[in-house]
């Protein structure tokens, strides 16, 4: 271990960036950096609670953790009042941190790597003279947009309020994929509290990202490479993990149930629909409806990832008979080890919302996508894997703005006979892991972070 560098992760308190920023964590110990990664309080018990002794013990980590302001309204932690409480306790909690770390052990904190969603805590780690490096666990369109925010108000695509001002479709560069109007990471028809409020947010991660000398990215030059073009100071490192012997079920945030690979185990190559909407995602109870329905329709076997809090914040019911009716082609889980899974050979396709973790994850195992974007950056993502890289199909609304079971099935029988898609997605996984081996480009600069955290 190399003693005379300590570096202090920090991520954003919630699984789609505690998961990217825990892989780059375990990346710097395996080279030998002494890495501290501090959590919210809250987050921190949930993610301990998941551990098994075993991962406990084979941690690289030390864990740490602070308060995320909110003990007396724990309602707010689902909501913008998270973001609100943050922004105003953070920094001087993770300064006390700082203190406290450099006060007991005999390595003080050189370094902190923080998550651009609270970039506050780069601006900490600069006024106490420490290196910061910053990280963006989200799309990279969605960074470039938010980037390009000033511009795209100056030309008037859109007003100050982040609305599309015209309704043709947006470019920020001939390469990428074009967007909805309804597809900027901010858009909420109807609902201009929560635009500006998310608006503001990429404004804030906007400035601390043009600052900052380094962005590293879950992403590489070899898929991503018109997104890198137009994002200064990116330092791609992806697909994480880029490194062996990663631990993956640290820093999940629910137990995986690992009877899903049993299962998967006895079923066909290539003939399992994965489905699963991230962490976050919610439905209605018809919609979660139509799509146990066009899965049955589907004629396919599945495994379904359905959190308990999946409808509307709470456990869903299964149309009538449908658990009887699926039973045998149908695996339901509350919470998977979906790298793993991605990685089985009877996987078939991703239904998937097109979180960047999960666009990635995909990516690196081949797997052609379903897509089914919910909100923030979702959206564009799903336009690079239908558009740019051309490994998936997107699903339409109907009148009602439902996604029907009969718009599942089509899609999925369109999806799995569409051989173009498979190959286009096989021809990725290499490119992808090719980045990270030896020479690659996501390798090379791995490399180049430790030397710029070693120096
Ligand atoms: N994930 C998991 N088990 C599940 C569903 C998701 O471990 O059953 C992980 C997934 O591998 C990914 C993360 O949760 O790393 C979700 O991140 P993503 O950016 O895709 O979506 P978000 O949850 O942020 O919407």
């Amino acid at each position: 271990m190399d003693l005379q560098h300590h570096v202090l992760v920090v991520p954003c308190p919630a699984q789609g960036h505690v998961t990217p920023l825990i892989k780059i964590a375990y990346n710097l110990a395996y080279h030998g950096i002494k890495v501290t990664f501090a959590n919210s309080e809250f987050i921190e018990a949930k993610i301990l609670a998941a551990m098994s002794d075993s991962d406990k013990k084979q941690c690289p980590l030390r864990l740490v953790s602070y308060s995320d302001g909110l003990d007396s309204h724990p309602e707010e932690r689902n909501g913008p009042g998270l973001m609100d409480s943050l922004k105003k306790v953070m920094p001087d909690n993770i300064e006390k941190l700082i203190k406290q770390i450099n006060h007991s052990d005999k390595e003080p904190i050189t370094c902190v790597i923080a998550d651009l969603s609270v970039g506050w805590t780069l601006e900490v780690a600069s006024k106490m003279g420490l290196k910061q490096v910053a990280v963006w666990t989200a799309g990279t369109g969605c960074l470039a947009l938010s980037l390009h925010i000033p511009e795209l108000i100056e030309t008037g695509v859109i007003d100050e309020n982040g609305s599309a001002v015209g309704n043709e479709l947006i470019c920020l560069s001939e390469e990428l994929p074009l967007l909805k109007s309804s597809e900027l990471t901010w858009s909420s028809p109807g609902n201009p509290t929560a635009q500006k409020f998310v608006l503001d947010l990429c404004l804030d991660v906007k400035q601390v990202a043009k600052n900052a000398s380094i962005v590293l990215c879950n992403t590489c030059y070899e898929l991503d490479s018109f997104s890198c073009a137009i994002i200064p100071n990116i330092l791609p490192i992806g697909p994480l993990p880029a490194i062996k012997n990663l631990n993956p079920s640290s820093g999940t945030f629910s137990s995986h149930d690992l009877t899903c690979l049993i299962w998967l185990d006895k079923q066909p190559s290539n003939s399992v629909i994965y489905v699963a909407f991230g962490s976050t995602t919610v439905f209605s109870q018809k919609q979660f409806n139509e799509v146990a329905l066009g899965l049955e329709l589907s004629g396919h076997s599945f495994l379904w990832v359905v959190r308990p809090n999946i409808v509307n914040g709470s456990f869903p019911e299964y149309p009538i008979d449908f658990l009887e009716r699926t039973a045998g082609r149908g695996k339901i889980v509350e919470w998977a080890p979906q790298e793993e899974i991605l990685a089985h050979t009877s996987i078939s396709c991703f239904f998937s919302h097109c979180g960047w973790n999960s666009t990635m994850e995909g990516l690196t195992h081949g797997v052609p996508f379903l897509c089914w974007p919910y909100m923030w950056d979702q959206f564009y993502n799903k336009n690079y894997i239908r558009d740019m890289w051309k490994v998936g199909l997107s699903l339409e609304h109907d009148e009602d703005g439902m996604i029907s079971r009969h718009e599942i099935k089509t899609k999925i029988d369109n999806l799995l006979t569409n051989h173009g898609i498979k190959t286009n997605a096989l021809k990725l996984m290499e490119d992808a892991k090719k980045s990270v081996t030896e020479g690659g480009s996501s390798y090379e600069n791995f490399e180049s972070l430790i030397k710029y955290l070693k120096a």
